[in-house]
């Protein structure tokens, strides 16, 4: 049975990475920030147009250390949104902070700006949150209410990689922003990861942080643990930085077609992209509105496509707020949005190489299952 998966991972030619390694055989110069990871800071730093960007290991250890690099008090309260992956809730939790799931927007699933102010108390910190599937937040509004309570923005911007809002980096939002470089997102170093930031500070701390506070042979001047990228990966992301802008192509096409095969299902939600944001296509989500096509039809879908032999995935399904690890032990917040929109929404498969007879298909099942339930339904 075939394997039509959500995501591939993008790589270069074989001979342009075997090529790109050889120079490692002789300097054996293989990880400690060597000439590639400095290189590659470099270069990720003008592709998202950011002041300052540093390397990680991986977007959770970027997102966990910039929240650390920040000192918050123990036990200190953060807002973020409850859709998202579980991740962020995570880099919250390990930091020894309280995630505080404030409600989001059904119009493009981001943290709904309006809920954010209620939710301050004189424990709040910090407001944490995703561009979630690439659709940036209300940076503005957050802003200035951060501005006004004196908190601290981090953005989780591992969607959003090579966006930009109105003419600017996404990364150049709020005090930081982290981004990932897994395999699975639309530019990968392997694994990997980075933090963005105008503060030369945060980059010192961080780099304490990630490689065990050394400053030099004897000297040690701070706490930290290991969470550097290594050369292998640095050059991994040096050459698939070269054909991003072509992938980034191939999956704007394809978005194209995916809309153009849905279009005037109403019953369907499709994502809107608007005029001041320069997207970069990493998803193409689904919602199937409850309304409209009555309950479960997401799941019908899900086993449907799944029978095909095509594999797409219920992002972000339960919401992170009522993962097992997380339930019933934070503030008790009304999220209906973030629950409505976990329970019916399907993000499909997208990549630069997904061939159109496969969405063809994957538009006909859709259809099919939204015909089938609406006779049922006598509608
Ligand atoms: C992928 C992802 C992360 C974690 O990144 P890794 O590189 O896999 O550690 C964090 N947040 C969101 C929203 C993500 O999609």
């Amino acid at each position: 049975m075939r394997n039509i998966t959500v995501t591939k991972a993008s790589m270069p030619e074989y001979e342009e990475f075997i090529e790109a390694i050889k120079p490692l055989w002789d300097s054996r110069r293989i990880t400690n920030m060597g000439s590639y990871h400095q290189e590659l800071e470099r270069a990720l730093a003008e592709y998202l147009d950011v002041p300052e960007l540093s390397l990680l290991v991986n977007g959770h250890m970027a997102l966990e250390m910039t929240i650390q690099a920040f000192h918050f008090p123990e036990g200190s309260e953060v807002i973020t949104t409850p859709f998202t992956f579980v991740s962020t809730t995570h880099a919250i939790v390990r930091n020894g902070l309280k995630p505080v799931f404030c409600d989001i927007k059904k119009s493009d699933y981001t943290i709904d700006e309006d809920r954010i102010e209620d939710l301050i108390t004189e424990k709040t910190v910090a407001i944490l949150p995703v561009h979630v599937y690439g659709n940036i937040c209300n940076a503005e509004r957050i802003g200035e209410i951060a501005r006004n309570y004196d908190l601290k923005v981090i953005y989780d911007a591992a969607h959003a990689f090579g966006e930009t809002y109105r003419g600017r980096g996404v990364g150049s939002l709020g005090d930081a922003s982290i981004f990932s470089f897994h395999a699975t997102k639309i530019f990968n170093t392997i694994e990997g990861g980075a933090s963005a930031f105008a503060s030369h500070e945060l980059y010192e701390r961080l780099y304490n942080l990630k490689n065990f506070g050394i400053r030099g042979e004897t000297l040690v001047v701070g706490v930290g643990a290991n969470a550097k990228m290594n050369e292998f990966c640095a050059i991994m992301g040096l050459c698939n930085l070269k054909h991003v802008e072509r992938d980034i192509a191939e999956r704007k096409q394809r978005v194209g077609y995916y809309l153009k095969k849905l279009e005037g299902r109403k019953e369907l939600d499709c994502p809107v992209y608007r005029d001041d944001i320069r997207y970069t296509y990493g998803y193409f989500p689904v919602l199937f509105r409850e309304e409209l096509c009555g309950c479960g039809m997401r799941d019908i879908v899900y086993e449907r496509l799944k029978e095909s032999g095509i594999y797409s995935r219920k992002y972000f399904y339960p919401v992170t707020s009522d993962e097992v690890c997380f339930k019933n032990k934070y503030r008790d917040i009304a999220i209906e949005n973030a629950r409505y929109v976990s329970e019916n929404i399907l993000v499909l498969p997208l990549h630069p190489d997904l061939e159109y007879e496969i969405m063809d298909e994957i538009a006909e099942i859709v259809t099919e299952c939204l015909d089938t339930r609406t006779t049922e339904r006598g509608m």
